[in-house]
């Protein structure tokens, strides 16, 4: 499987990313889940109480995108974050964050580089997430 985003989508990611300064920035990624096409980002805001170090979306953009998706909108592929100092890696931490549910985790390292992951029930990277593809493409407007 791959994670299909436009390169203005990804380009709004390095966008919130750059202007979360030295914080990790964090969104939602909203879309098809049978083709892993990126309609739509959602931006939110890190509610963790160290967002220099961790992210935490912000509860009610959770609640909002999953009350829309069960009422008709985009499902909720999954979110992105950043790591201000680091690179594009899941760290120890998102992997205990991680449901291992076949989410998608996408992030932008310190000089914008971005890799998909997906949070799987053992992964080859701390045993819980596995690589995708993330390819850059200019994706058909979503449906819905
Ligand atoms: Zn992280």
């Amino acid at each position: 499987m791959s994670l299909v985003i436009s390169t203005a989508l990804l380009e709004s990611i390095r966008t919130h990313a750059r202007t979360a300064g030295s914080e990790e920035c964090c969104g939602l990624l909203l879309g098809a889940r049978e083709s892993g096409h990126v309609a739509a980002v959602l931006p939110a805001a890190n509610v963790a109480a160290e967002p220099r170090h961790f992210f935490e979306i912000d509860p009610a953009v959770l609640l909002r995108a999953h009350r829309e998706a069960r009422t008709g909108g985009p499902a909720i592929l999954g979110h992105y974050h950043s790591h201000p100092e680091g690179n594009p890696t899941p760290s120890p931490v998102d992997a205990a964050m991680a449901q291992g549910d076949g989410e998608i985790w996408l992030l932008v390292g310190s000089n914008g580089a971005a890799q998909a992951w997906r949070a799987v029930p053992s992964g080859r990277l701390h045993g819980r997430f596995e690589p995708i593809a993330l390819v850059e493409a200019d994706a058909p407007p979503a449906a819905g």
